[in-house]
């Protein structure tokens, strides 16, 4: 919890005034949650000239919990926390309103879109860029929260190059993430352990083969994680009990990767946009969703590989198509708020 949600938290009467505020506040163009995509799509946005506004529950995203970043294209070498204070100062350069700590609780869609805050406000836009992101699905064992960008990782490709040659790592998941993280890792690590709780690997056939011709490599199925261990500073090792045999084993490693799902923060939106199976919202090619001038971005898609450098151009390209509908339905618009009409 950063300083902005904890105050918000102690000052218990804020919520109702934010909320008061915050209804008052006059149609945005265009409305924006989240983290380094929307960070994107509200430059983009304000460039334009539009009304411009950015609903975060906390602003900066998933960066806030990364230790280093070393693979934004242009910046050599950075941690998380820095490169969200980055994100803020970019945008506050531009007319953007930020409402942060403010949790969007429900969309309802018309010709101006409705987005309902927990602290009871609701925001009016007419057009919406929803990019609410995602999290890594945990294993909830002993020494995985202890140990987090201390040996516990969840991104390899974001994490893998920190493990250097010589290091041994195991990769908890044997779906096609958790394989493919295996593959990946093979190539930097000395040695990987890949541990499925199941009987059999989920992954593709096809992963499958390249994965079991790495000399690296073993596999452990019917292995369930029971700890991840270390000496306080860092990952020294993993317990975990053959579920065939009830014995428990300890493997000595320096990383364990966390392979079993990425959960997309959607649960509110659930009804209203098209999700695919995995709960991600589809987009189009131009960031489109099911809903006419909603758009969406980055990690809380169905756009493959969830990286900052990926999340910010698809927030850029969310924002455009935004624009791009409102410039071909202003007219439509302007009768609807002389109206008043909110649905
Ligand atoms: C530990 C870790 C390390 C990583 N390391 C790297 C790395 O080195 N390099 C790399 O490229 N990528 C890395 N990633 C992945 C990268 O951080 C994400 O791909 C990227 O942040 C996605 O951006 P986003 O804007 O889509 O979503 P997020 O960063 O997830 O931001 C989502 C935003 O939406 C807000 N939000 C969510 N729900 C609501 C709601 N209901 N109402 C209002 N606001 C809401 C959140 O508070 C947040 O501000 C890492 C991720 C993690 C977790």
């Amino acid at each position: 919890m950063g300083v902005k949600e904890i105050l918000a938290k102690l000052d218990m009467g804020s919520a109702a005034r934010t909320a008061k505020d915050l209804e008052n506040k006059l149609v945005f163009d265009v409305l924006i949650g989240g983290g380094p995509a929307s960070a994107a799509a509200a430059i983009y946005s304000a460039r334009k000239g539009i009304a411009t506004g950015v609903v975060a529950e906390r602003f900066g995203g998933q960066v806030l919990d990364t230790m280093a970043i070393e693979n934004f294209v242009s910046v050599t070498e950075t941690e998380g926390p820095k490169f969200a204070v980055a994100l803020e100062q970019h945008v506050k350069i531009y007319e953007v309103d930020v409402m942060d700590v403010q949790r969007a609780e429900k969309l309802v869609p018309g010709r101006i879109n409705e987005i309902h805050l927990a602290s009871g406000a609701v925001l009016k836009a007419k057009t919406i860029v929803l990019s609410t992101g995602a999290r890594w699905r945990e294993i909830g064992v002993p020494g995985e929260r202890e140990y987090r960008n201390r040996g516990v990782a969840y991104c390899p490709h974001c994490d893998g190059p920190l493990f250097n040659k010589g290091k041994r790592v195991a990769v908890i998941g044997g779906g096609n993430s958790g394989v493919e993280a295996v593959i990946d890792l093979a190539g930097i690590v000395s040695a990987v352990t890949l541990i499925e709780f199941g009987a059999e690997l989920r992954a593709d056939a096809v992963l499958q083969k390249k994965l079991y011709s790495l000399p690296n490599v073993s596999v452990i199925t019917q292995g369930q994680t029971l700890e991840i261990i270390g000496d306080g500073k860092k990952v020294d090792g993993l317990v975990y009990k053959d579920r065939t045999t009830g014995a428990e084993h300890r493997v000595e490693l320096e990383g364990v990767f966390v392979q079993i799902g990425l959960v997309p923060n959607n649960k509110w939106l659930k009804g209203t946009v098209d999700l695919s199976k995995h709960g991600e919202i589809i987009v189009d090619a131009k960031g489109a969703t099911s809903i006419p001038g909603v758009f969406a971005a980055s990690d809380v898609t169905t756009v493959p590989y969830k990286q900052i450098v990926i999340a910010v151009g698809e927030g850029a390209k969310a924002s455009l198509s935004a624009f791009d509908h409102l410039i071909r339905t202003s007219l439509e618009y302007e009768a609807v708020v002389e109206e008043g009409v909110t649905a």
